[in-house]
C-alpha cells in the first residue's frame, strides 16, 4: 500500500513587458521581425556601449505588482546577474538580485481558472498563492539550430521581461494551471503583456518537490526548465509528480535536478544534475543608478489601476443582477468582457449575458474560434436585443435572426425587413390563423374544454402556422 504524499509546487513565469522599445534601448520590440534587424550596440552587448531604463517598462512592472497586491519598494536597483550564455554576448544579464521592485502580493485561483474537467473537484476553493517578489530584467537573443550549424536572433535580446516567483504555495497540477490562468488574464487586463505563450510571452519554470504526508522534511526539489503552455505544465506535473514518488516507494532517492517536459513523449527527461548552487556573483550594475519609486507616483499609478476579473465580476453582479455564474464567464477573459459590455450598454443586462453566453460563445465554441474573430459583432448584436425588446421580432425569430447574421453577415434592423420577420401584432390575422387551427382540430378543442392546460398545445399551432411570427403573448390571449 502506497503511502500518501504531498506535492509542493513554486513557478517562476517569465513575462515580456508591452512595451514599443527595449529594456535598456530605444530598439523595437517587435514579435516575428525578421532575425537582427531591431538590433543596436546596447542590445548586442558591444563593449562601451551603456543602458538607458526604459521607463514604460518600469511603470507596467509597479502596475502588475499593484494589480497582485505587491507593495513596491521605495528603493531598488539593477545587478549583473554573470553567466555563460551563447545568446548573451555580454556574459552578463541585467537583473535585480536583492531589491526587486515588487515584494509579497498574492494570485487568487478563481474556480473557472481550474482546468473544466477539475472544477467540480476543487480541493481548496478561493485559494490564494502568495508571491515572492517580481523583478524586472533583459531577455536574451534567441538560439535557432539549425542542420549546419546554430543562427541566433538578437531581436529578442533586451525585451523587457518581469520574473514573478511565488512561494511553493500550489499544491497540484490543476492548482499550477490555475494560476497561470489567472496571471495571464491579470497581465492582459492591466496591459501590461499580451501574454501569449505561443509567442514566448510568457514562459514559465517549475519547482516541484514531494514528501510524505506523515513528516515535514521537505523533499528534493527537482525544477521543470522552460514550460511554454498552460496545459503543458499540468501535464508535466502530473507526470513529474508520481514519478518522484514511485521513486521514493521504491526506496529511493531523488537529487537535485533539473529536466525538461518532453511533450511528444509525455514525459519530463533529464537535463543535468545540480551539483551546487549556481555562483551568479551578483553586483550592482554599475552603469545604472539606483531607483526610487516616489509615493505620490505609486499613488497616481493605483488610482489609475484597471478594472480587475474580481472587481468587474462584482460590479456586473450588483449593477446588471447577472448571477455569480455568468458574470464569472464574462470576466474570465478580458476579450470576452469587453464584448459584453459593449452588447450591455444601455441595454438590459441579463438578456444582453444570456445572448452572448449561450447564443454567441456556445457558437464559437462549436465552430472552434475566438471573440477576436466572432462573425457577429456587439453592435450586430446589441441590435438583436433592440428588435427582441421593442417587440419587432420574438425571441424565436430573433434565434433565426441570429443564424443570418453569423452567415451572411448584415444589419440585423434591415434583415427583418427585407426578409419579412417582423412579429405579427396585428390581432385580426392573428385571430384568423386561431380560428382556423381550431376549425380543423374540433377533437382537440374537445379535450381543451376538460382540460384547459392543452390551450398550449394550440398556441403551439398556431405559432407554427405564422411561421413563428406571431406575437406570443396575443397568441395565447386569443386562444383562451
Ligand atoms: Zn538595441
Ligand atoms: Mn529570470
Amino acid at each position: 500500500m502506497p503511502h500518501d504524499y504531498i506535492a509542493t509546487i513554486g513557478l517562476e513565469v517569465h513575462v515580456q513587458l508591452k512595451t514599443r522599445s527595449k529594456m535598456f534601448c530605444a530598439c523595437a520590440v517587435e514579435y516575428g521581425a525578421e532575425p537582427n534587424t531591431n538590433v543596436c550596440p546596447v542590445c548586442l552587448g558591444m563593449p562601451g556601449a551603456l543602458p538607458v531604463m526604459n521607463e514604460e517598462a518600469l511603470k507596467l512592472t509597479a502596475l502588475a505588482g499593484l494589480m497582485l497586491g505587491c507593495d513596491i519598494a521605495p528603493h531598488c536597483k539593477f545587478d549583473r546577474k554573470n553567466y555563460f550564455y551563447p545568446d548573451m554576448p555580454k556574459n552578463y544579464q541585467i537583473s535585480q538580485y536583492d531589491l526587486p521592485i515588487c515584494l509579497d502580493g498574492a494570485v487568487p485561483l478563481h474556480d473557472l481558472a481550474y482546468p473544466k474537467d477539475a472544477q467540480k473537484s476543487i480541493a481548496t476553493p478561493d485559494k490564494k498563492v502568495r508571491l515572492t517578489r517580481i523583478h524586472l530584467e533583459e531577455d536574451v537573443a534567441k538560439s535557432f539550430h539549425m542542420e549546419s550549424g546554430t543562427g541566433i536572433d538578437f531581436n529578442r535580446a533586451g525585451t523587457p521581461l518581469m520574473e514573478i516567483v511565488s512561494e511553493p504555495d500550489i499544491a497540484s497540477p490543476e492548482e499550477a494551471f490555475a494560476y497561470l490562468t489567472v496571471l495571464q488574464q491579470v497581465m492582459v487586463y492591466g496591459g501590461v503583456s499580451d501574454a501569449d505563450m505561443e509567442k514566448g510571452q510568457l514562459r514559465c519554470d517549475v519547482n516541484v518537490s514531494v514528501r510524505r504526508a506523515d513528516t515535514d522534511k521537505w523533499g528534493t526539489k527537482i525544477e521543470l526548465k522552460n514550460l511554454n503552455s498552460i496545459s503543458g505544465v499540468r501535464r508535466a506535473l502530473a507526470f513529474e509528480i508520481p514519478r518522484q514518488i514511485e521513486v521514493l516507494e521504491a526506496g529511493g532517492t531523488l537529487q537535485q535536478e533539473t529536466r525538461r517536459w518532453d511533450d511528444a513523449r509525455g514525459e519530463t527527461v533529464l537535463m543535468r544534475i545540480k551539483e551546487s548552487a549556481h555562483d551568479y556573483r551578483y553586483f550592482p550594475d554599475p552603469d545604472l543608478l539606483p531607483l526610487e519609486f516616489d509615493q505620490a507616483y505609486v499613488d497616481a499609478l493605483a488610482k489609475g489601476l484597471p478594472e480587475l476579473p474580481d472587481d468587474k465580476k462584482a460590479r456586473l453582479i450588483s449593477a446588471l443582477g447577472l448571477s455569480t455564474y455568468d458574470a464569472s464567464i464574462l470576466v474570465s477573459e478580458k476579450s470576452v468582457a469587453d464584448y459584453f459590455e459593449k452588447v450591455a450598454a444601455g441595454r438590459d443586462g441579463k438578456l444582453a449575458a444570456n445572448w452572448v453566453i449561450n447564443d454567441l460563445l456556445g457558437q464559437l465554441n462549436k465552430v472552434g474560434k475566438d471573440i477576436e474573430n466572432a462573425p457577429v459583432s456587439p453592435d450586430q448584436l446589441g441590435a438583436i436585443i433592440d428588435l427582441i425588446k421593442d417587440g419587432t421580432i420574438s425571441g424565436k425569430i430573433a434565434k433565426d435572426l441570429f443564424e443570418i447574421v453569423w452567415n451572411e453577415g448584415g444589419d440585423p434592423r434591415q434583415l427583418v425587413e427585407s426578409r419579412g420577420m417582423k412579429q405579427v401584432t396585428d390581432t385580426g390575422a392573428i385571430e384568423k390563423a386561431v380560428d382556423e387551427v381550431i376549425a380543423a382540430n374540433p377533437d382537440k378543442v374537445e379535450q381543451a374544454r376538460a382540460k384547459p392546460t392543452m390551450a398550449g398545445w394550440f398556441v403551439g399551432q398556431v405559432m407554427k402556422a405564422t411561421g413563428g411570427k406571431a406575437n406570443p403573448q396575443a397568441v395565447q390571449a386569443l386562444v383562451k
